[in-house]
C-alpha cells in the first residue's frame, strides 16, 4: 500500500533540483531538500514514538520547517493538527486535551506555559521557533535523510483542523488523505497550475487556505513557492514580479489597492490572482480590474469541505459571485425547513457532497450526525443563490441572517450597496434585538483613510434601492471592523457591541 496523500503530492515532480520554496530572507529549498528534510522530521517523530494514526499538534510560526513538519507527519502516517498562533494557553489546553496528540510542538517562548497541558494530554512537548529552530530541529538534524514513508489509505485521516467556532466549542474537522488529495488535484487542474508556476504564498499555514489550497495545489503541479511568514505589503510588492500566481484573502487585495506602488505594470506578467475564505466585495473586484487588468478569481470553500465552487479560469469571472461547483462536487441549495431544493434564483442553505467532504467532527458523533442529511449531503450553514447563468453567490452564514418584522434580510445584499458609497472602505450589516421588529438591521461602516462620512447618506442611498424592511435603522462608523486571522469579519463581536441599540 502506498501513502495516498504524500504519493499524490509528489507524483508530479519532474526535476528534484527544481526550487520547491524560497523565503523572503533568501532560504531556498529544492524538491530534493524537501524530501530529505521531511524525511529527517519524520524520523524525529518516529523516534518520539509517533505511530500511524497518532496526532501531531503544532502551534508554531510559519517557516519552511513548519511546512516540513506537516509533510513529515503525513509521511509518518500520523494526523497533522495545526493550531492558530494567536490562541492563548487556555485555548490550547482545550485543543490539546481534546485531540490527545502524541507530540505537541510549540514556540520555545510558550514551552513553560504549555508543559502542563502537554503532560496532561500525554503528549511529548517539542519546540520550534520563528526560525524553525528548537528541540525538534535538533532531533531531526540527527536523523537520516531517508524515511520509509508509512502506508496510508485514501480514507485514513491526514489532518484535524479545528473550525474557528464563533459559537460554542470549536470542533475538529477530520480530513482524510483522499479529501485533501482529490480536492487539490481538482483545483490544480481547474486553475491550470503547471510546474513553471511560482506561487506567492503569504497566508498562514494553520488554516485550510494556506496549508491545503495553496501548498497542496502548488505541489500537485510540481511548481515553486515564494514563502513569506505573513502578508507584508512591502515584501509582497517586492516579490510580485517573481511570481506567476497569488492566493489571498480579500484583505490582501484591499491592502494592495491602498498602495500607490501597486501598479498594473508590476503585475502585467501574472497569470492569476485567487481570492477566498471571506467575501470579496464586487467593488474591490472592479477596482482591481481597473488598476491591473486582472479579474480576481474568487472561489468558495470551508474547512470541512475543502473547496466547493470557483469562478472559471477561462471565462467570465463575475464580481460578487463564487462561480460554479468544482468538478466532482455535489452541490445543492435547499430550503432550511423542508430540506427541498429551492428554485433557481431563490436563497437557501448550501449543501455539499463528494470526495472533498470531511469524515466528521473529532469525537463528536452527535454533532456530526446533525450536520449531515440522510443522503450524505453536508449542511454548510452558508446561504446562497444560483443566478440564471448558473453563477453562485454567497449571501452570508445562516446564523447571520436577519429576521426583521418577520422578513428575511440577507446582509450581503445591503453590504454590497453600502460598500459602493463614497468614503466607505467596508461594511458589516447585523441584526440586533428590537422591541417591535424582533431584530433590527444595523450597519457598521469603516471609512477609507482620511474620509469623513454623514450617516444620513445611507438612508438616501438605500431609499429607492432596497425594500423598507432592509433599511439600516442605525448606522455606526468605526475605525476598522473586527476580523479574525483569515480576514473574516467577526459579526458576533459587532452584535455584542451594539446589542443595546434599541433597548
Ligand atoms: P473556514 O472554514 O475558516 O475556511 O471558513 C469557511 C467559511 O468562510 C465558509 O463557510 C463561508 O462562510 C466563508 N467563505 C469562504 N470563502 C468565501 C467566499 N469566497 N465568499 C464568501 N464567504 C466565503
Amino acid at each position: 500500500m502506498s501513502n495516498h496523500l504524500f504519493d499524490a503530492l509528489t507524483a508530479y515532480i519532474q526535476d528534484q533540483e527544481k526550487t520547491f520554496l524560497e523565503t523572503a530572507d533568501g532560504e531556498c529549498l529544492t524538491y530534493r531538500n524537501m524530501f530529505a528534510r521531511s524525511a529527517r522530521y519524520a524520523g524525529a517523530l518516529h523516534k518520539l514514538g509517533v505511530k500511524p494514526g497518532d496526532r501531531v499538534a503544532a502551534q508554531v510560526e510559519k517557516t519552511s520547517d513548519a511546512l516540513m513538519l506537516y509533510l513529515a507527519t503525513i509521511r509518518a502516517g500520523a494526523v497533522f493538527l495545526p493550531l492558530n498562533t494567536a490562541y492563548t494557553p487556555t485555548e490550547i489546553a482545550y485543543f490539546v486535551g481534546d485531540a490527545e496528540p502524541s507530540v505537541f510542538v510549540c514556540d520555545p517562548a510558550n514551552a513553560d506555559a504549555l508543559a502542563g497541558t502537554a503532560q496532561k494530554a500525554g503528549a511529548r512537548l517539542q519546540t520550534m521557533d520563528a526560525h524553525g529552530e528548537g528541540s525538534l530541529r535538533n532531533l531531526a538534524d540527527s536523523m537520516p535523510d531517508q524515511f520509509d514513508t508509512r502506508p496510508r489509505d485514501a480514507d485514513d485521516l491526514a489532518a484535524i483542523l479545528y473550525t474557528s467556532g464563533t459559537t460554542g466549542r470549536s470542533k475538529g474537522a477530520m480530513l482524510s488523505h483522499d479529501n485533501l488529495s482529490s480536492n487539490s488535484r481538482t483545483m490544480a487542474a481547474y486553475w491550470q497550475f503547471k510546474d513553471d508556476d511560482v506561487l506567492l504564498h503569504a497566508l498562514p499555514i494553520f488554516h485550510t487556505h494556506g496549508l491545503f489550497v495553496a501548498t497542496n495545489c502548488l505541489m500537485m503541479a510540481g511548481g515553486s513557492m515564494l514563502f513569506l511568514p505573513k502578508f507584508d505589503l512591502g515584501d509582497v510588492i517586492k516579490l510580485l514580479p517573481k511570481a506567476t500566481a497569488m492566493m489571498g484573502v480579500p484583505t490582501f487585495y484591499t491592502r494592495l489597492l491602498n498602495s500607490e506602488a501597486f501598479t498594473g505594470d508590476l503585475v502585467k506578467h501574472m497569470r492569476v490572482f485567487i481570492s477566498g475564505s471571506a467575501p470579496l466585495s464586487a467593488e474591490v473586484h472592479r477596482e482591481f480590474s481597473i488598476r491591473t487588468g486582472h479579474a480576481i478569481l474568487e472561489r468558495y470553500g470551508m474547512t470541512e469541505t475543502n473547496m466547493i465552487t470557483s469562478n472559471p479560469y477561462d471565462g467570465d469571472r463575475r464580481p460578487g459571485t463564487v462561480g460554479f461547483p468544482l468538478p466532482g462536487v455535489g452541490f445543492r441549495i435547499v430550503d432550511a425547513k423542508t430540506g427541498r431544493e429551492v428554485p433557481q434564483g431563490e436563497v437557501g442553505i448550501i449543501e455539499v457532497k463528494g470526495p472533498n467532504v470531511f469524515h466528521g467532527y473529532w469525537r463528536m458523533p452527535e454533532k456530526t450526525a446533525q450536520e449531515f442529511r440522510s443522503d450524505g449531503y453536508f449542511v454548510t450553514g452558508d446561504m446562497g443563490r444560483i443566478d440564471e447563468d448558473g453563477y453562485i453567490s454567497i449571501v452570508g452564514r445562516s446564523k447571520d441572517l436577519i429576521i426583521s418584522g418577520g422578513f428575511n434580510v440577507y446582509p450581503a445584499e445591503v453590504e454590497a450597496l453600502l460598500d459602493e458609497l463614497p468614503g466607505v472602505a467596508e461594511s458589516a450589516v447585523i441584526g440586533v434585538p428590537h422591541p417591535d421588529f424582533g431584530e433590527a438591521v444595523v450597519a457598521v461602516l469603516a471609512l477609507k483613510e482620511g474620509e469623513t462620512f454623514e450617516p444620513e447618506i445611507v438612508q438616501v442611498s438605500v431609499a429607492d434601492r432596497l425594500a423598507k424592511f432592509k433599511h439600516p435603522k442605525m448606522v455606526h462608523v468605526q475605525d476598522a471592523l473586527p476580523r479574525n486571522a483569515m480576514g473574516k469579519i467577526q459579526k458576533t463581536v459587532l452584535r455584542d457591541q451594539y446589542k443595546s441599540d434599541f433597548s
